[in-house]
């Protein structure tokens, strides 16, 4: 499956299409303006994931900020200034004061200024924190969503986040807190709530939290789906059950999803992405 080698021409071509003819102005998007700066959501992976307003701020930016998530031929799109301002392991990591207090700085330097961000910036991604350090410095922002992996991830594995048959509800979570241990919350009253869970950041506690589950009344055979580097060229998904959860995630590429409930039983019939070019 080539998926970004395969999309690529196709959203280079989309790309200069919609900064040539006007699109900006039809649609009456916004002009990314000196001084200030946009928190945009750059998508899982897939470049095409990207809104129009996240394309309109690659060509007017004067400098970006980005983080280890973005996919590189987004990067490559722009002539601005390019900073990593990620965490990955083997690449010394920026604090978060330290990005907060950068994107201010460039802002008040009159710089146009685009914090790009892995999947939407608002879940679970920092983006409310540097736009409280913005808004508490008098910064002008603008916050651009992007798909987040816990939706658009699921919907490239064909796995509708909810369906009418399996969930009307579902809950968000991230595996790990703060202090890098496992999210300290109610767990069996989330086993009680919404019947699809998604998890964030997960992968290192999806046996402790299966436990919890299944201690509060979740079912050993639940369906629960890994999905791995989704919306990328190596996305993988493991489809499993609760009680094999901590295992088949222990095995499992670092970058994933994690959703149970039955809505993951959509995933073998809905599996568009098998046949997409
Ligand atoms: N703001 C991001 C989430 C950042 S937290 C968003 O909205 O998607 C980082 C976690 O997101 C990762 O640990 C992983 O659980 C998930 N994630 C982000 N991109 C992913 C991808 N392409 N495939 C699988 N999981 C992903």
């Amino acid at each position: 499956m080539a998926l970004q080698s395969g999309i690529f021409p196709a959203f280079a071509a989309c790309y200069s299409w919609a900064m040539d003819s006007n699109i900006a102005a039809k649609l009456g998007l916004p002009a990314l303006e000196k001084g200030w700066v946009w928190l945009v959501g750059a998508g899982p992976g897939d470049p095409g994931l990207i809104t129009a307003l996240g394309l309109q701020a690659l060509a007017q930016a004067d400098v970006i900020l980005f983080d280890a998530l973005v996919d590189e031929t987004l990067l490559t799109l722009s002539d601005a200034e390019k900073i990593y301002a990620g965490k990955r392991a083997g690449v010394r990591s920026c604090k978060q004061d330290e990005i907060s207090d950068l994107l201010v700085t460039l802002a008040k330097e009159g710089k146009r200024v685009l914090r790009l961000k892995g999947g939407d910036p608002f879940v679970f991604g920092r983006g409310g924190e540097e736009a409280q350090a913005l808004a508490r410095a008098g910064v002008n922002f603008r916050i651009v969503p992007g798909v987040t992996a816990g939706i658009g991830g699921l919907a490239y594995a064909g796995i509708p986040v909810t369906h009418r048959d399996t969930n009307h509800a579902v809950t968000f979570i991230t595996g790990h807190g703060v202090d890098g241990k496992l999210t300290k919350m109610d767990w069996a009253a989330v086993s009680r709530g919404a019947p699809t869970l998604v998890l964030y950041m997960a992968r290192r506690f999806a046996g402790e939290i299966a436990q919890e589950l299944l201690a509060a009344g979740r079912k050993q055979d639940e369906p629960c789906a890994i999905v791995c580097n989704a919306a990328r060229d190596n996305q993988q998904v493991i489809v499993t059950t609760l009680a094999r959860l901590g295992a088949e995630a222990e095995a499992a590429e670092p970058l994933c999803i994690i959703v149970i409930g039955q809505n993951v039983m959509l995933a073998k019939e809905l599996n568009w992405l098998a046949s997409a070019s």
